[in-house]
C-alpha cells in the first residue's frame, strides 16, 4: 500500500482535483490518500477568526466565499448520486459549526482559553471540508484523523505524541485496507483532553508520513505544486534545477536548513521506518520527480537553501565538506560577504550572516558551487 499526501493547490480546483482523480485512480495497490484543506482555505479561516473576535462582521463575506467555493467544485468533480448528500454536510457544517463558532466569538465575550480551544478548531475545518469533497469524488471509505493523530501538551505547545499516534494508526488502518481510503492531514486531537489541536501549518505532510511509517507503506507520495526538491529556492535563483535523488539526511538537511517542499518534521519518521518517499507534481505528473530515499544524490553538491540568517549547502557525504565550505567562502568573501560556519553534520554545512545579504549569498553559492545562478 502506498500513501498519497495531496496539498492546497493539488485539492484547490475543480482542474486540480481531475488531475488527483487520475492519479489516485491509475494506482492498482490500496492507497490512503490525505487531503490539506482548499489551497487559502487556512489563511481565510485564521484571519475570519480575527474579524469575529473583532466584533467585525465582515468574516461573513468570506464565509459565503468560502462556501460558495466548495459548493462549485462539489457540482464539478463529485458524482451526480453523490452531490446531494455532498452539499448538505459542507452547508450545514459551514452554516453550523464553522459559522457558529464564528458567530459565538462576534457576538459574545468569551473566555481567553475558550478562544484558544476555538481557534484550533475552527483552524481544522479545511480539512473537514476538503476532506468530505474528495472522499466523495474518489468513491473513498473516510477516516477521521484526529481519531488517530494525537498529541500531548509540552511547554505551552501542542507537540505529536508518538507513540500513541502510531498504535492508533496501525489500529485504525493496520489490517484490510479498502482501495481508497481518505483522512486529513494537519488536524489532530489532544491525547489528554480529545481537544481539536493540530501539527502546525504544513502539518498535512507530516501526517501523512506518521501513516505510511507505522503502516510500513511501500511508499510515501507528496503531490505538491513543483516538481520536487529543488537545488535552491527559484525565486532566489530562477536557474534551480530538480535534484532527483536525495538521501533522507540529505532532505532533511535541505528541510532544516528552509527548503520549503516539505514540512521539515516530515522527513524523521519515513528516515526511520525506512520509506522511499516521492515529492511529486500534480500538474506535471509525467515529470520524475525527487525520491528521498536510502541512496544520496548523484550531484557532489544537491543544494543550497537558507532560513533567517543562515544558508546551509547539502552535499554528498564524503564529498569534501571541507574543500566546499572553503571554496563557498572565498566566493562570497570576494563580493564582501561575510560568513562563518555555525553547524555541521555529516552531508551539510551551515553558514551564519548578515540576513540583508542571504539572497545574494545563496545566488553566489549556486553559482560557484552548481555551476549556474
Ligand atoms: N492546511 C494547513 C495549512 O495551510 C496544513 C497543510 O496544508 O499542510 O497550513
Ligand atoms: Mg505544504
Amino acid at each position: 500500500m502506498k500513501v498519497l499526501k495531496f496539498g492546497g493547490t493539488s485539492v484547490g480546483s475543480t482542474a486540480s482535483l481531475l488531475k488527483v482523480k487520475e492519479i489516485v485512480g491509475r494506482e492498482t495497490e490500496p492507497v490512503i490518500v490525505v487531503v490539506s484543506a482548499l489551497g487559502g482555505v487556512t489563511n481565510q479561516l485564521l484571519s475570519m477568526t480575527e474579524q469575529a473576535l473583532g466584533k467585525d462582521s465582515a468574516y461573513e463575506a468570506t464565509l459565503a466565499q468560502l462556501e460558495e467555493r466548495h459548493m462549485g467544485i462539489i457540482s464539478d468533480v463529485v458524482p451526480g448520486e453523490r452531490q446531494q448528500e455532498c452539499r448538505e454536510f459542507v452547508g450545514e457544517f459551514i452554516s453550523m459549526s464553522l459559522g457558529g463558532m464564528l458567530r459565538m466569538l462576534c457576538l459574545n465575550d468569551v473566555p481567553a482559553d475558550i478562544v484558544a480551544d476555538m481557534r484550533k478548531s475552527i483552524v481544522s475545518c479545511g480539512e473537514i471540508l476538503s476532506s468530505a469533497i474528495v472522499t466523495m469524488m474518489l468513491g473513498a471509505v473516510p477516516r477521521y484523523a484526529p481519531g488517530f493523530i494525537k498529541t500531548r501538551r509540552r511547554d505551552g505547545e501542542d507537540v505529536l505524541d508518538k507513540e500513541q499516534t502510531a498504535g492508533l494508526i496501525r489500529k485504525e488502518m493496520g489490517s484490510q485496507l479498502p482501495a481508497v481510503t481518505v483522512t486529513q492531514g494537519f488536524i489532530s486531537h489532544d491525547a489528554a483532553t480529545d481537544k481539536d489541536t493540530n501539527l502546525g501549518r504544513g502539518g498535512s505532510d507530516f501526517t501523512a508520513a506518521l501513516i505510511a511509517a507505522a503502516l510500513g507503506a511501500d511508499a510515501l507520495e507528496i503531490w505538491t505544486d513543483v516538481d520536487g526538491f529543488l537545488s535552491a529556492d527559484p525565486r532566489v535563483v530562477p536557474e534551480a534545477r530538480l535534484i532527483s535523488r536525495l538521501s533522507f539526511a540529505q532532505a532533511e538537511d535541505l528541510c532544516n536548513g528552509g527548503a520549503k517542499v516539505v514540512y521539515y518534521p516530515t522527513i524523521a519518521p519515513v528516515r526511520e521506518a525506512g520509506i522511499p518517499t516521492w515529492v511529486k507534481n500534480t500538474f506535471r505528473p509525467e515529470s520524475l520527480g525527487t525520491l528521498i530515499g536510502n541512496e544520496m544524490s548523484d550531484e557532489a553538491v544537491a543544494g543550497v537553501t537558507s532560513k533567517d540568517d543562515t544558508v546551509t549547502v547539502v552535499t554528498r557525504t564524503g564529498a569534501h565538506l571541507a574543500g566546499i565550505a572553503d571554496q563557498l567562502m572565498r566566493a562570497l568573501m570576494a563580493d564582501d560577504i561575510a560568513l562563518c560556519p555555525v553547524s555541521r553534520t555529516p552531508q551539510s554545512v551551515t553558514f551564519r550572516l548578515m540576513h540583508d545579504d542571504v539572497a545574494q549569498a545563496v545566488r553566489l553559492a549556486h553559482k560557484a558551487l552548481l555551476g549556474q545562478g
